[in-house]
C-alpha cells in the first residue's frame, strides 16, 4: 500500500527512516542483483544472498523496522513530507530541527538533500534543502510570522578548512562560515547550487570530496536579531570508511578517522536525545558540536533519512547503515 498523508506521524522527536535507489545503469551493466525490498511502508528486506559449505546456495532474509520506509519509486517531494517537512513547524515554534541523510556514497544522500542539478532528473531538482525554504517561506508569509527575518548558512561555501571554536561562554563558533540573508526561494537554490559546484570541484569524481565531507545548510529564523528557531539540514560524509584506515596518505587516514568519529558521536548525541539524558556528548566530534544546540534544546526534533544502494554488491555497507540507523532509535 503506498504511503498516504494519513500515514504522517507528527509527534515524534526522533524519527528514522530509510529511503531505497533504484539499480543505475552501472549496476544494472554488471547484472548487479536488487536485494532489497520494502514490503510495507515502514519495513525494509534485505535478501543477501549466501552459500552453504557444499556451495548450496540461499538467501538470507533480514527485516527491518523504521518510522517510515521509501522504495525506489518514491519522489524527494514525498521523502520530504514525511520527515523534514513536520519539522519545519517546530522551527516555528521556537524549536531546533535537524534532518540529516547518512549512508554508502553513491546511495543517494545528495540526491535526497540538495537535489539533482544535473538535468538528467527534471522531476525531482528539489531536494529537501529547496522544498523546507519553500515551505519557510510559505510560512513566513502567515500574519503571525511576518516579523521573522530568515537566513541561511553555508559551511560549504569556502575552500578553506572549518574550525570550530568554543568560546569562553561555551557558545560554539564556526570560523569560515558564510551567512547570507535571504527573500525567496530562488535564492536558496541558487546558493544551494553554488554550495554543490564548491563541494565536487577540482575533483576527478564528482563523488570523491563530497563523501568525505559533510555538508551542512542551516535556515534560521530571527526576530528582532534574536534567533527564533533553527533548521539544519545536513548531507553527511559517506558512511563507508574501511579502506581509509590503511591508506598510505595521511590525510585520508585523519579524515576518515574524523568521519567515524562524527558519526558515532551523532549517534550518541541523538540518543542522547531521545533519551532525554542531560548530559550530551556533543564535544566529541566538530559535526556535533556545530550541532550543539539542536541536541540540548528542550523543543529540538530530528529525523534521519538512511539511504541505501539496492545491489548485492553494496550489501555489507547496506547493513552497516541499517544498523547504525536501528541503534539511533533502539533505547
Ligand atoms: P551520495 O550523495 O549518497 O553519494 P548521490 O545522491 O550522489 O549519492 O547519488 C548517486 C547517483 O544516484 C546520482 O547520479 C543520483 O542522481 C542517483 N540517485 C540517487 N538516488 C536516486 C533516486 N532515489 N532515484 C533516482 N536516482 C537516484
Ligand atoms: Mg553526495
Amino acid at each position: 500500500r503506498p504511503l498516504t498523508t494519513s500515514d504522517l506521524i507528527e509527534e515524534h522527536r526522533i524519527c528514522v527512516c530509510v529511503r531505497k535507489r533504484p539499480l543505475n545503469k552501472k549496476e544494472l551493466g554488471m547484472k548487479d542483483l536488487d536485494v532489497i525490498t520494502v514490503p510495507s511502508k515502514d519495513v525494509v528486506m534485505v535478501h543477501e544472498p549466501k552459500q552453504k559449505v557444499d556451495l548450496t546456495r540461499y538467501l538470507e532474509n533480514q527485516t527491518f523496522r523504521f518510522d517510515y520506509t521509501f522504495d525506489d519509486s518514491t519522489t524527494n517531494e514525498m521523502v520530504y513530507r514525511f520527515t523534514a517537512r513536520p519539522l519545519v513547524e517546530t522551527i516555528f515554534e521556537r524549536g531546533m530541527a535537524t534532518c540529516f541523510a547518512y549512508g554508502q556514497t553513491g546511495s543517494g544522500k545528495t540526491h535526497t538533500m540538495g537535489g539533482d542539478f544535473s538535468g538528467k532528473n527534471q522531476d525531482c531538482a528539489k531536494g529537501v534543502y529547496a522544498l523546507a525554504a519553500r515551505d519557510v517561506f510559505l510560512m513566513l508569509k502567515k500574519p503571525n510570522y511576518k516579523k521573522l527575518d530568515l537566513q541561511v548558512f553555508d559551511l560549504l561555501n569556502r575552500k578553506a578548512k572549518l574550525r570550530v571554536l568554543e568560546d569562553g561562554k561555551q557558545q560554539v563558533q564556526v570560523v569560515g562560515l558564510q551567512e547570507k540573508d535571504v527573500k525567496c526561494t530562488e535564492e536558496v537554490l541558487k546558493l544551494i547550487e553554488v554550495g554543490n559546484s564548491c563541494r565536487t570541484s577540482g575533483q576527478t569524481s564528482a563523488n570523491a570530496h563530497s563523501s568525505r565531507s559533510h555538508a551542512v545548510f542551516q535556515i534560521i529564523l530571527r526576530r528582532k536579531g534574536k534567533m527564533h528557531g533553527k533548521f539544519s539540514l545536513i548531507d553527511l560524509a559517506g558512511n563507508e570508511r574501511g579502506a581509509d584506515t590503511s591508506s598510505a596518505d595521511r590525510q585520508t587516514r585523519l579524515e576518515g578517522a574524523e568521519i567515524n568519529k562524527s558519526l558515532l558521536a551523532l549517534k550518541e548525541c541523538i540518543r542522547a536525545l531521545g533519551l532525554n539524558k542531560p548530559h550530551t556528548p556533543f564535544r566529541a566530534s566538530k559535526l556535533t558540536q556545530v550541532l550543539r544546540d539542536s541536541f540540548i534544546g528542550e523543543n529540538s526534533r530530528t529525523c534521519m533519512i538512511a539511504t541505501i544502494s539496492p545491489g548485492m554488491t553494496s550489501c555489507e555497507n547496506t547493513l552497516n547503515t541499517l544498523r547504525y540507523a536501528n541503534r539511533v532509535k533502539e533505547f
